[in-house]
């Protein structure tokens, strides 16, 4: 990693400060505020360009206030949170929620409904039971017993979220339902620190919890803010593309880097929900771009369960832009959707 580079926990992203011409850009050099730090069992990394009030501390302070709002909400490994509280919750009674777990369940749910049930918050019995929850790691591969009896305690359609007008709340049609919004929550973080920004008046940021970013303007020296894609492989911080998102999110979904070897067969941490086991096709990651980034992060697991040649299809239907880079026997083949190509960044 050079010091240009804000890595993100082994995954696919890094925030590169190269430089990019754009019309708008200011003439003179800004000075960079960079604060990050751990969260939720992985790391964030904030850059604000120009003043901020009260300096780095002030924004490393109002930056982890909101992540530990968020964890303390949507996290299934803090036993108190309160998703763990809705899960813990053996009932099919309401519940009473926040506004922002409201929220994130019902993107949940719509992103879960639009790709067929390939991004499902309720797969988390199947995660647990594979080990990629707060659960320990399974000593031997689970059986098909063990799987189908994981799998009828899930399922999109079983998961409801109600807003009133004076409160919101959610309820399960099984008792033992299990919500993980493992996937979704870090995009969450992310936008939730870039409308904090935003309401602070700042105009040119980069905000990313592990690997889930929002971006708004530019670096430091005037240029857009150039994102790299990892390239897959055991070394880490290799760059197979870099791109230029613009004012959006990104995120990018990868089952290379996160996984286990049992019995010489090796199992990634995303899940099929249709056959309740991990991913076993050569799709190695998918990168979304799109202006929220809890849509790009809920979507990009959906992506990569769907394998390429569905997510490409469907992205070009819903006009998204995706990068997927898929294994091959000599490397990785590159594919992306027609609505991708304004994110190449000009030669
Ligand atoms: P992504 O690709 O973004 O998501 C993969 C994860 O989504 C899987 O690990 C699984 O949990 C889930 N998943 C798998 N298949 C599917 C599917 N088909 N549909 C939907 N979801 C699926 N980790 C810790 O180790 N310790 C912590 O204390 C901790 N706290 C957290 C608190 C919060 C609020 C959140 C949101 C996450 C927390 N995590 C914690 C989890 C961790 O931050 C990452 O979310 C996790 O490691 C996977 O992230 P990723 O970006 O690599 O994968």
């Amino acid at each position: 990693m050079n010091r240009h580079q804000v890595c993100v926990r082994g995954l696919i992203l890094c925030g590169l400060l190269l430089l990019l011409g754009c019309k708008e850009a200011p003439s003179s050099a800004l000075p960079e505020l960079k604060v990050s730090g751990p969260t939720m069992g992985t790391h964030y990394a904030v850059k604000v360009v120009g003043d901020y009030p009260g300096g780095e501390p002030q924004l490393q302070h109002e930056v982890e206030q909101i992540l530990q709002r968020i964890d303390h909400q949507l996290s299934t490994y803090k036993p108190d949170s309160e998703l763990s509280r809705f899960n813990q919750h053996q009932a099919t009674t309401p519940v009473e929620i926040s506004q922002d777990l409201a929220d994130v369940l019902i993107e949940g749910l719509r992103v879960g409904k639009m790709t067929g049930g390939a991004m499902d918050i309720t797969v988390g019995p199947l995660v647990n039971l594979w080990g990629f929850g707060p659960d320990k790691r399974p000593t031997k591969i689970p059986s098909e017993q063990q799987i189908a009896a994981a799998r009828l305690r899930t399922g999109l359609d079983k998961l409801h979220v109600e807003i009133g007008s004076d409160k919101a709340t959610v309820r399960k049609d099984i008792p033992d339902l299990y919500v993980d919004l493992s996937t979704l929550g870090e995009g969450y973080a992310a936008d939730q620190v870039a409308a904090w920004l935003d309401g602070r008046g700042i105009k040119n940021y980069m905000v990313e919890i592990a690997g889930a970013l929002r971006l708004k303007g530019h670096n430091g020296q005037g240029d857009l803010w150039r994102i790299a894609v990892e390239k897959p492989g055991d070394e880490l911080g290799q760059v197979q593309n870099v791109l230029t998102p613009g004012d959006n999110g990104i995120s990018t979904a990868g089952s290379y880097r996160n996984y286990y070897e049992l019995d010489g067969q090796r199992f990634s941490h995303i899940i099929d929900p249709a056959t309740g086991k991990p991913l076993t096709h050569k799709l190695v990651s998918v990168t979304v771009i799109a202006p929220s980034a809890l849509y790009t992060d809920a979507l990009d697991t959906g992506l990569m369960v769907m394998g390429a040649d569905k997510a490409l299809i469907f992205a070009n239907e819903h006009n998204l832009p995706i990068y997927t880079l898929t294994k091959t026997d000599d490397g990785f083949k590159v594919r992306f959707s027609r609505a991708f190509a304004a994110y190449q960044p000009k030669p």
